[in-house]
């Protein structure tokens, strides 16, 4: 048996995201169906889409941000129970048996395939695998942008119910993106954190630092920000590239750039204190390069992070409920995808396009 399923995808590179019917298959004996109730616009799903990355499997349906209930489960599901209300994230799924799978960071899986990704499959395909394998038997997947996904339940989070549930799911990618590497590089409180790119991460990392008693300090290009980075309880806001980086000097323990393009990062050194590391998890692309005298004179860290385990993505569901922070959204009905990408793109969205899932039902209707 099949569930007929309706989402939204791109079918190529420039093609706009259009309404697309599928089925999925009916849980296995771990594996649960959740019916979506909303899902949140990263902008990840529009570099997925216009296949900035080169890696893009279309037809391409987004969506790593997922909120939704339990309708029905296989017969060994402990975890969850059909009525609750559940998360998934960016992975559905890693080879549990590498050296980062048991280590609990899936997100570096080594398996041959790597981690499967909720949507645009494995993330390293049979073709790139050494072995020629597919360990997951399946070339794609599609994303939460749809009414119905099933996903092993192990992969599956706990929405607490002190969240908000419409703003709940951008904490699965946004929050975990920006919690992962502030917890790694031990972001605590009194730290002095910088945050480069307000947007949907940029948001949630001013949120999540405060909530872990940093003083944080927003990078903006936007002068329309500054307030709205005061609001979130920036401490100080560096609106362009000007001459206030210069009294920086030193500051930071911890920079987290979320800029989407590839961009300097030169300027952002001499203002990380002794041991203090500048983590890009943006541009996921070449960048320029760097003055390392600067670097080595204060033993500085310059460094990725990718998304965040499933036991951390739990944690920061769970430390979002317990400190009452939530994303800033703006509800949309699927409909107005393709407009929303374009606010994405020129960076006027506050902060994450969240897409209220019950708008499908008109799709599936026509
Ligand atoms: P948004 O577009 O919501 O936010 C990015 C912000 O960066 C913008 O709001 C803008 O802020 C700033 N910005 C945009 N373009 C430029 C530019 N050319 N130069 C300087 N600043 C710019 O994106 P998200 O927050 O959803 O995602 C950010 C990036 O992180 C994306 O590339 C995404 O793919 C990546 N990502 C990486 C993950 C990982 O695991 N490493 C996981 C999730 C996302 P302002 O207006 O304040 O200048
Ligand atoms: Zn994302």
């Amino acid at each position: 048996m099949t569930i007929k399923a309706i989402g939204y995808a791109a079918s190529g590179k420039h093609a706009k995201l259009k309404p697309m019917q599928l089925e999925r298959q009916d849980p296995l004996p771990n594996e649960v169906q959740i019916a979506v109730l909303y899902c949140g616009v990263c902008h990840s799903d529009i570099h997925q889409c216009e296949n900035d990355w080169g890696n893009t499997v279309y037809p391409c349906m987004p969506g790593h941000e997922v909120v939704g209930r339990v309708v029905d489960k296989g017969s060994l599901v402990t975890r969850h129970a059909i009525g609750d209300l559940v998360g998934v994230g960016c992975m559905i799924d890693s080879c549990h048996e590498c050296a980062p799978c048991l280590a609990g960071d899936e997100q570096y899986c080594e398996g041959p395939n790597s981690w499967l990704a909720t949507y645009n499959g494995p993330m390293k395909p049979a073709k790139q695998a050494k072995t020629g394998e597919n360990m997951y038997g399946r070339d794609n997947t599609f994303g939460g942008y749809s009414d119905q996904l099933v996903v092993r339940e192990d992969f599956v989070l706990k929405i607490p119910a002190a969240l908000p549930i419409e703003a709940a799911a951008p904490i699965l990618c946004a929050g975990v993106t920006t919690y992962s590497p502030m917890k790694h590089w031990g972001v605590k409180a009194g730290s002095k954190v910088g945050v480069v790119g307000f947007g949907g991460l940029g948001d949630m990392a001013v949120k999540i630092a405060r909530a872990m008693g940093a003083q944080v300090t927003v990078f903006t290009r936007d002068k329309d920000k500054v307030a709205e980075a005061h609001r979130l309880g920036a401490k100080s806001v560096v609106e362009g590239d000007t001459k206030a980086y210069e009294a920086l000097e030193g500051h930071f323990d911890f920079i987290i750039s979320t800029v989407p393009e590839k961009h300097e990062v030169d300027p952002f050194i001499p203002l990380l204190r002794h041991d203090g590391a500048f983590v890009a998890v943006g541009a996921l692309a070449p960048m320029p390069g760097w003055n390392h005298m600067n670097v080595v004179m204060g033993r500085k860290t310059i460094a990725g992070s990718l998304i965040g385990s499933i036991a951390e993505t739990q944690e920061v569901l769970d430390f979002c409920a317990q400190h009452r922070i939530a994303p800033d959204i703006q509800l949309i009905p699927i409909q107005e995808i393709n407009e929303a990408y374009k606010y994405v793109k020129s960076g006027d969205v506050r902060f994450r396009y969240v897409i209220d899932a019950a708008s499908l039902a008109q799709d599936k209707a026509a």
